[in-house]
């Protein structure tokens, strides 16, 4: 039986990813205010880095949070640049670092995984890194209730 991460080794140990394992990933995003909170459009999702238990990733989280300025802020409209505290207008494209959870929840007839917990880590100025192009048009992202389907390659 396929899962989620057939073929995906650790970053950090290099073993095979576990049934719960984490992944990083950089977004392009905009930010939007609804009725219904905060609506993240997400333009690009470009994977990072996966990590095979919590372990490894708290290895790999304790170098990367060393590198920032910012980290883990809480999402608001205006954030401030991980690299240089500069004020980020999050309606507008910027480049994210996120790290998720995710547990495997692969059925014979499909290829998934269920995001158990997802934190923003960086928020990055468009100086400090420059916003990918949209592929996918209008592609909102619903962060709490997205199911990924088929990510690995
Ligand atoms: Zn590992
Ligand atoms: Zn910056």
């Amino acid at each position: 039986m396929s899962t989620s991460f057939e073929g995906r080794g650790c970053e950090v140990c290099g073993c095979n990813l576990k049934h719960q394992y984490f992944s990083l990933s950089k977004r392009s995003q905009t930010v939007s205010q609804s009725v219904e909170g905060m609506v993240i459009t997400v333009l690009t999702d470009e994977m990072l880095a996966d990590f095979c238990d919590n372990i490894c990733w708290n290895e790999a989280e304790a170098s990367i949070v060393s590198t920032l300025q910012v980290a883990y802020q809480a999402l608001s409209m205006t954030a401030r640049c991980s690299l240089c505290r500069r004020p980020v207008d999050r309606s507008a494209p910027h480049v994210t670092v996120n790290v998720a959870e995710y547990e495997d929840a692969s059925q014979p007839w499909l290829i998934s995984a269920r995001i158990l917990d997802e934190r923003e880590i960086a928020v990055y100025c468009p100086t400090c890194a420059e916003p990918g192009q949209s592929y996918v048009e209008d592609e909102v992202a619903d962060v709490d209730a997205m199911d990924v389907a088929a990510m690995c390659s």
